[in-house]
């Protein structure tokens, strides 16, 4: 038979970027999404960071040494990386071609310079951001996450106050008012067909 049959449409890549201002709550509402849903596959990123209390190699990040990270670049295993806060992160390629290839939904939690860099490379890859509910509110997390001396305080709003400013450069915008809701729309559009999309 040829020429006749239609051709099946080809399964569109789904890759959504979870993106935003430092201390906005990004990995929190990916934690609470892993929590609900922990059939839903989410890019595990590697990083020269040293681990937190209670983060787990291959789950929260794979970590690794520099050089290994230096290799991973240096190979091209990366989809996209940045240096972030004296520590480099990058989200490992094949993994998430992989699972898009399958069809299956993919999600990266990433900071403002690596979905930039995944805006250049895949075009359809959709880039939600996550923005605070007010100003007010992301000083307060800020400055109430620890111990931080005042002109280190200073450096982060000043870095915020730029980052909040990105939010012109994506697909959608949610506003983290409350986990439950910001996991729940997220994973709405995670889920949405290609097609199904508007501009915002
Ligand atoms: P944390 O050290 O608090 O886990 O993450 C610091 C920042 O790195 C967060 O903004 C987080 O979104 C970002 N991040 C985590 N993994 C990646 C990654 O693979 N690539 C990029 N560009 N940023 C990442």
């Amino acid at each position: 038979s040829r020429g006749s049959a239609p051709v099946p449409p080809a399964r569109q890549p789904r890759l959504t970027v979870l993106s935003g201002p430092s201390g906005v709550g990004k990995s929190t509402v990916v934690a609470h999404l892993r929590k609900v849903h922990p059939e839903i596959w989410l890019s595990v990123s590697a990083t020269t960071r040293r681990p937190r209390p209670g983060e787990r190699h291959g789950v929260q990040y794979f970590f690794v040494e520099d050089e290994e990270f230096d290799k991973l670049i240096a190979n091209g295993e990366l989809l996209e990386w940045a240096e972030f806060a004296g520590n480099r992160y990058g989200t490992p390629r094949k993994a998430v071609l992989d699972r898009l290839e399958a069809g299956e939904p993919v999600l990266l939690e990433i900071d403002l310079q690596g979905a930039r860099q995944v805006r250049e490379s895949m075009s359809d890859a959709n880039l939600v951001f996550l923005a605070p509910p007010s100003w007010e509110e992301l000083v307060r997390r800020l400055t109430g996450r620890g111990t931080e001396a005042p002109e280190v305080i200073d450096r982060r709003l000043e870095a915020a106050r730029i980052e909040l400013a990105a939010e012109k450069e994506f697909d959608v915008t949610l506003v983290n008012t409350s986990v439950e809701d910001v996991s729940r729309e997220l994973l709405a559009l995670m889920l949405r067909r290609p097609e199904d999309r508007t501009t915002g």
